[in-house]
């Protein structure tokens, strides 16, 4: 397809037009102007260019993961970080109260496990009700799933799960070996099976190559149903990680993934998450801009920085853009 066929299949969004290496890349390659006119046109037309849906993410499991993720802090492989038990229910909502006080509309729980074990479950469901009956919208990442765990998630009113693919099918066994880029698949199969909404992205900077990044999308976008919610990171390189040394990506490579996420992903939320404290208020005004439309707010992640509500509502208002308000109304 020529790449002003492709630009337009993908300005369709036409569900018929899967996505190849080639054709994304044609749209990658092209200028960068032309790369963001196009992907921000897209964007208008799926959502409002001047709202921003605001998440929060809270640690409730630290460390101690058995899995060698080489630029996750939490894994056993990784020097450093003591692991800690569950966090307790109480914990846990008053923390999501603070959330969503600051404006999140959707609470975000991470644990460092390889999947869930049964006998944490309840404990599991029972957040999720709890962070639910506030009016957030409910996010879990807690590894890989069995389909009875999904629909045991997807039946407490769970909203969406993340499982990052985070990067192309040939660069992942460079990046985990405990564990292979399908088992990855297969998890998302067994949410979006238990209709829960999907949120999978990656990671830029861990020595990936640009067609891994493309082809990381091609994955994501030739799902069956993309994901609704897209998380693009650019890798904090963490002490103690196999990945602490990398070299930083270009800022105009990961914009132009931004750009190309939201062309071939046209209705999905472009998330901006790890990585905002090394970006720039410009590369940040530049992806969204290119088409992101979602950011974590608070001044830490899981284990790493994050701006903090400040400087992101500082910016956010002097780029004259405002946050996603809250659908469900819920408890104050
Ligand atoms: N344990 C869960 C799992 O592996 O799916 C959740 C891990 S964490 C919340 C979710 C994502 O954060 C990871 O899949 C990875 O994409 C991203 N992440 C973790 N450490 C990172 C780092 N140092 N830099 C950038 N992104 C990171
Ligand atoms: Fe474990 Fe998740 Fe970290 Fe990988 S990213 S080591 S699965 S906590």
């Amino acid at each position: 397809m020529l790449k002003t066929e492709v630009a337009m299949a993908a300005e369709r969004g036409s569900a018929e037009s899967r996505w190849t290496l080639d054709s994304a890349r044609e749209l990658y390659d092209l200028p960068f102007n032309d790369l963001l006119y196009r992907s921000h046109g897209i964007h208008r037309a799926n959502f409002d260019p001047n709202e921003v849906q605001l998440s929060k993410l809270l640690n409730i499991k630290t460390g101690g993961c058995p899995e060698d993720c080489g630029y996750c802090s939490q894994s056993a492989h990784a020097s450093g970080l003591a692991a800690s038990k569950l966090m307790k229910l109480d914990d846990v909502m008053s923390e999501a109260r603070k959330a969503k006080e600051s404006g999140a509309t959707r609470y975000c729980m991470g644990a460092a496990w390889r999947s869930p074990k049964a006998r944490d479950e309840a404990a599991i469901v029972a957040m999720v009700k709890g962070v639910k009956s506030l009016g957030l919208e409910t996010c879990m990442t807690l590894g890989m799933l069995s389909p009875e765990q999904a629909e045991t998630f997807a039946d407490a009113g769970l909203d969406y799960y993340n499982h990052n693919v985070d990067t192309s099918e040939r660069f992942y066994p460079e990046v985990i070996t405990t564990r292979s880029f399908s088992d990855r698949l297969e998890t998302l199969a067994h949410v979006r099976d238990a209709g829960i909404k999907v949120c999978s992205g990656g990671i830029l900077g861990m020595g990936e190559t640009v067609d891994d990044r493309i082809d990381m999308l091609v994955t994501l976008a030739n799902l069956p149903e993309p994901p609704e919610s897209v998380p693009i990171n650019l890798l904090i390189p963490m002490p103690g990680t196999r990945m602490a040394n990398v070299d930083p990506v270009d800022p105009i490579e990961f914009i132009r993934i931004i750009a190309l996420a939201r062309l071939m992903m046209p209705a999905s939320s472009v998330r901006l998450t790890a990585g905002r404290t090394a970006m720039s208020d410009e590369m940040q005004a530049l992806c969204f801009f290119a088409g992101a439309n979602s950011i974590f707010i608070g001044d830490t992640l899981l284990t790493a920085a994050n701006p903090g509500n400040d400087r992101d509502s500082n910016l956010l208002a002097r780029l004259g853009m405002t946050a996603t308000s809250l659908e469900i109304p819920g408890e104050c």
